[in-house]
Formats: C-alpha cells, structure tokens, sequence
C-alpha cells in the first residue's frame, strides 16, 4: 500500500516492515512529491513497479556518514542533483553566488554541494565501496560527454568519469530507470549494456558499431574537434536515427552513449501523472518554512514534453529531445478536477503548459517515421512546409479545463513559440488565450531583434515577431481589452556585438519597452550556445562567432537595454561613442540619453560644480570604467534567479517547464 510519501527514516523504513530498502536515492534538492519535480516521478515510478525505495535529500556531503542512514541498500543508490545543475543554481552568470535556493527548505543556500552528482558518488563511494550506483537528472544528463564549463573555464570530461557511477541515464528517465533497476536487480550482465536505451556507461572497447566522437584530448585541445563532437552529440539526439556514440575519455577508457529512449506514449504519460503524488512538500520541512519552489507550481499542471523549437540557448533539445509528447485530454482534466478539489485550491491553475504551451503534438509525421531532421529546424529559419501548425486539441482542453466546477481562471503561464502560432492561421487559440488565459500581459520571448543575433539564437526574424505583436493587439482591440506584451531580451549571446545591442535600444525606444529585466547570456552546459560561446565557432557552418566575453563590454550591453535607467547612462554614452553613435546622446526625440548625468546640485561636488559643458570622451570613459562596478552589482542584482533563470538555462525548472514565455 503506498504511503502518502516514501520513506525518510531508518523508523520508516522499518514501520513499512522493509529489512532494507532496495534503492536509497541521493536528490540535491528537497524531497517534493509534487509531479513537477523529477525526483517525485522516479520515486513513484519504482514504488508502482514494485521496488523499495528510501529519499535522502540533501544530504550532510562532507562525510560518508549521512549516506549510511539506511544501511547497505539491497540494490544500489540512485543519485541526482535535483531539478537544476548545482552549478547553475549555486551561482549567477557573472559567477557570483546566489544567497537563496528555492529547492531547498526555507530557501536556505548550501545544503547543496557544487557538482552534487559527482561529490554524492564519491561519499556514497567511501560508503560503500562497489555499491552500484545510477546517475540521472539534468546535471548528470547535460555532461555526459566532455563539456565546456563556465565555472572551470575549461573542458571537463565526461561527469560519469568524475563520478565514478555505474551508468549514466540521460533524458526523461521513466523508462529507463525501470530497465536500468531490473539489469542491476539481475545482476548486472554486461553482454545487455548495449540494449539499456538513453544509458552511457565506461567501457575498455566501446561497441564495433558506435559512431566515434572526437576524444576528450582533442575536444580539449582543439576547438573546431570540439565544434565536430557537439554536432554529432546534438543530431544524434534522436530516438528514432539516433546511434550509439563513444567518446575515448582517457588512454583506458571510452565513454559509451546508447541511442534515446522513446518519449513515453500518451498512455503512459497518462499513467505517470496518475501516480498517487500528495503534491506536497515533506512536512519535515514545514517548521523550516516549506519549499519556496513549490509554490510555483503547486496547482499547475505539465502537459507536455520535448520541444521542437530548438532554441540555441536552451539545453531542453539535449535532454528531452524535439519529439512532443503530451497526455491525452482526459488526463489533464482528471488532474485539473483534482486540484479543484484540494482545501487550498483558490480557483487558479497556475498553468498548462511544458517545455513550450502551444505545443501538443510532434511537429511532423515524418518525425515519428524517420526521426527529426538533422540538418534542418522545424521553426527556424522560416516554418518546416512539413509542420503541422494546428492549436485546435489545445483550445478543446482549455474550454473543458476553465468550465470545470471550482475552476475560475486557467492561466498559461509557460512560454508560448509565436512563430508556431503565427504558423496556425486560425485565430482561435490567440483569441481564448488573450480573452481566457492571461492577465493583463503576456510575457514573450523575441530575445532580440538583430538578425545576425536571431539566427545564432535560432529565433524567428524580427518580422516575425512584430507580426505577432500586431496579431496581438488586433485581438485585444477587438474585444475590448487593454493588455499588454511583455518582451523578453538577452545581452551578450554569441554573435551580438555592441552596435547590435544599440540597434535593440533603438528598436526598445520605438516601440517604448522599458524591460525591467534582462537576462545576460548564460553558458551553460549541453547548449548550441554555449558551444559556441567557448569555440567561437557555429558548430553548424563553422563560422566564426563574435562573442562578448569581456565583462565590461557585456555591462555595456546590457545597460543599453536598460538605457533609460539613469544608473546606465555613463555606459551608454560610452557604448555610443565607441559605435560612433553620438547622435543617439542628446535631448531630442531620437536620443537615448542625455550628454551628460543631470544631477541636483546639491548633490555635486564643488570640483563639479567648477567643471563647465560635457566631460571629454577620454575623462567620460574614466568615470564610466570607475563606475562600472557599482553598475555591474545593480544589474547582476536584476537578474533573474531561481527557477525563473533555470529555466532559461536549461530547463532546469521543476520538470522542463520554461516559464514566463521564455521559448
Ligand atoms: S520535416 Fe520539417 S517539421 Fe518535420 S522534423 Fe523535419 S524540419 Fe521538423
């Protein structure tokens, strides 16, 4: 009989009338049994099929001793970070600590170790010597091959090196977790390594048949090898052509990558979320003031897996894959029907959504057949003529969702792909989302508006999106509502130079955007982005990339998205000197900051109140570097943090769920 959570306690353990469990499961995170978080799935996965299961979260890492709380398990232990990499959650993308972690209780920071996968191995290792051990999750997931890392600023090797672990499973684990638990339950023959799909493992003789990548030693040492490993990495992520890949990792050993799981068919999403989650923190946590990531999602629902949008910037197409998968209409309203139910349901669904909302079904047949196209996007440059644009089974689930009893507004709060939508030419979905779906704004993701930059990020062109902008309002117009949209940026991605930054200030002065945030470029692991962040290189031409790296320059670009801010205009002035944009300092209508910092007198110092007119370029540029500092820290204080800016990074959110309109 399933407890309303899996056991936390030597006490639990023993009260289930368990001599030991069978997996132990080591989670960087605390224990949520919410379906949002990956840990809460894999658990009740097991559990259903039958396996003894006890949670470690968060354990004390700086001895072996918290990892012998149960005993020797029968089986082995299972280890993953939690629904983020360590690194990204422990730190933000100027590489300054964050002072809060809202997957821990009371959102206290440093429960968790810096590269949690490998640091649990090694105490679980001391443990327990020749235990084995299973590494999943996203931070296992995105460093399976030897990766850049922004942290180290070098190439690390494989996390299954560093970890030491007995395989690694990458993706959405369900599946593979069922199989890789049955192949240790049996004993762990070695001749069935090769059928575990979404596995890797170390081996002395990788499989006669494994497509070879570059080895760790050239990836290291060479960035146009490095550029060849990650597109074969990349196009090789494909359950249906994907191969078996191997990458020599030092003179012993390689590096084995089995093909892809399958994405789970509706049927089985279906039973997955059908699990008896409680949707609840563990109540040990409940006089340490709850989980704050809980909160986020505690009555949304995830619809929908895999993106086919394939954003450079984002690691979900490394770690779901580009196939959609969605639960069936039914399902979706049974959870729905639930969360009405529960005594703290207020009437809101907080969301419906995913990796992407408005995708509900894989892009093409064809994708299904054949597996996706290697060498071509579904959305980018232009919409595949194969895609298949229709919103028409989302619409039908929101009508249903909204009319149930209790419910009073469903709200979409993931992100949205405009192109796909602009794809449709069916209004419906537009018209229920502006009318039934939102409130006030919808956030959206352009991210920029300079072509060269666009097309590095694998987004839609400019045009696409001010279509989208008029589509918007048009609908709005015509029912009466004053709503508004909400453009995300991001300053500094590979291939946005200075003068492309002041050409989006231009664009955010036309259109009279003031964004409050902005999010700096973020390399991290698993990302086209981040590959070419480290190359320089576009893996996919091999082109050279112009990537701003130098912090000051990044300060300079990021401040011109926030040039109205009077804290950025010394930036700004130096950014458009530097562009020979001088005609963008002034007072007139086109400018985007004055000549110089108007100031109260009161508050000059007597030396400035002597100096007369504009400082010169050489005396501006000195007071900007000075105050550059003081800059950088308000800024790096806007940036988002948390689940939101996981989400830009690699879908770390809870369950692959970008927020905010962030695809
Ligand atoms: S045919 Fe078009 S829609 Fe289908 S996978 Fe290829 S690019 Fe995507």
């Amino acid at each position: 009989m399933p407890g309303p959570f899996l056991p936390v306690t030597p006490e639990e353990v023993a009260q289930l009338g368990w001599d030991a469990p069978d997996f132990v499961y080591v989670v960087g995170e605390a224990y949520v049994d919410h379906p949002s978080f990956g840990h809460a799935i894999i658990g009740r996965v097991l559990e259903a099929a039958g396996y003894r299961v006890a949670m470690l979260c968060l354990p004390e890492y700086r001895s072996a001793e918290a990892f012998k709380r149960f005993g020797r398990p029968k089986l082995g232990f299972l280890v993953s970070s939690g629904v983020i990499d360590s690194m990204v959650n422990h730190y933000t993308a100027a590489r300054k600590r964050r002072n809060a972690d809202v997957y821990a209780p009371g959102g206290r920071a440093g429960l968790r170790p810096d590269r949690a996968v490998t640091v649990y191995c090694n105490r679980i290792h001391e443990a327990y010597p020749g235990m084995p051990v299973l590494i999943g999750g996203v931070e296992a997931s995105l460093r399976r091959f030897s990766h850049y890392d922004y942290w180290d600023d070098k190439v690390r090797r494989s996390v299954l090196v560093d970890s030491a672990a007995t395989l690694l499973l990458y993706g959405m684990g369900e599946n593979t977790i069922l199989d890789c638990c049955d192949w240790v339950r049996r004993g762990m023959p070695a001749h069935e390594l090769s059928q575990l799909r979404g596995v890797c493992y170390m081996a002395k003789q990788p499989p006669g048949d494994a497509l070879p990548l570059p080895s760790h030693a050239e990836v290291a040492a060479d960035k146009r090898a490095y550029c060849q490993a990650f597109l074969l990495e990349y196009q090789e992520q494909d359950p249906v052509r994907g191969r078996t890949l191997c990458q020599q990792q030092d003179a012993q050993r390689y590096l084995v990558q089995n093909p892809p799981a399958f994405p789970l068919s509706r049927a089985e999403l279906d039973r997955v979320y059908d699990l008896p989650f409680t949707r609840l923190a563990h109540p040990m946590y409940d006089a340490l003031g709850g989980v704050p990531a809980l909160q986020e999602v505690r009555f949304s629902i995830s619809a929908v897996r895999g993106c086919f949008g394939s954003c450079s910037f984002c690691a979900l197409t490394f770690h779901q894959g580009r196939i959609v998968s969605s639960r069936s209409e039914e399902s979706l309203l049974r959870e729905a029907r639930l969360l009405a139910s529960l005594p703290d349901f207020k009437g809101y669904i907080h969301d419906v959504g995913g990796p992407t909302a408005n995708f509900r079904q894989p892009a093409c047949e064809r994708q299904l057949r054949e597996g996706a196209c290697k060498n071509r996007q579904c959305l980018c440059p232009t919409p595949c003529k194969h895609m298949r644009a229709s919103h028409a089974e989302l619409v039908s689930l929101l009508r249903k969702m909204r009319a149930i009893p209790g419910i009073k507004k469903v709200f979409i709060r993931s992100g949205i792909r405009y192109d796909y939508l602009m794809a449709d030419k069916s209004d419906a979905f537009l018209t229920e989302l502006c009318r039934y779906h939102i409130s006030g704004q919808l956030k959206v993701a352009p991210e920029h508006i300079s072509p060269n930059v666009l097309s590095r990020m694998g987004k839609p062109r400019r045009e696409v999106y001010e279509a989208f902008v008029d589509r918007y309002n048009a609908v709005n117009r015509q029912y009466g509502l004053k709503q508004y949209l909400v453009p995300y940026l991001m300053s500094s991605h590979p291939g946005s130079t200075l003068r492309d930054a002041v050409d989006l200030a231009e664009y955010l002065r036309d259109t009279g955007h003031q964004p409050e945030q902005v999010q700096d470029f973020y390399p991290t692991p698993g990302t086209l982005s981040t590959c070419m962040y480290y190359t320089r290189l576009d893996p996919r031409d091999m082109q050279p990339v112009y990537v701003p790296k130098n912090p000051h320059e990044k300060a300079m670009q990021r401040a011109l998205l926030q040039y109205r801010n009077p804290a950025n205009h010394d930036l700004v002035r130096e950014a458009l000197r530097l562009c020979g944009r001088e005609d963008l300092i002034g007072f007139g209508p086109h400018a985007l900051v004055p000549p110089r910092t108007i100031r109260a007198s009161s508050d000059r110092t007597p030396r400035e109140k002597g100096v007369r007119g504009e400082k010169s370029f050489r005396a501006q540029r000195s007071v900007s570097a000075r105050s550059n500092a003081p800059t950088a820290r308000r800024a790096g204080r806007a940036e988002r943090t948390g689940p939101v800016s996981a989400r830009r990074s690699g879908r770390s959110a809870p369950n692959g769920r970008k927020g905010g309109g962030r695809s």
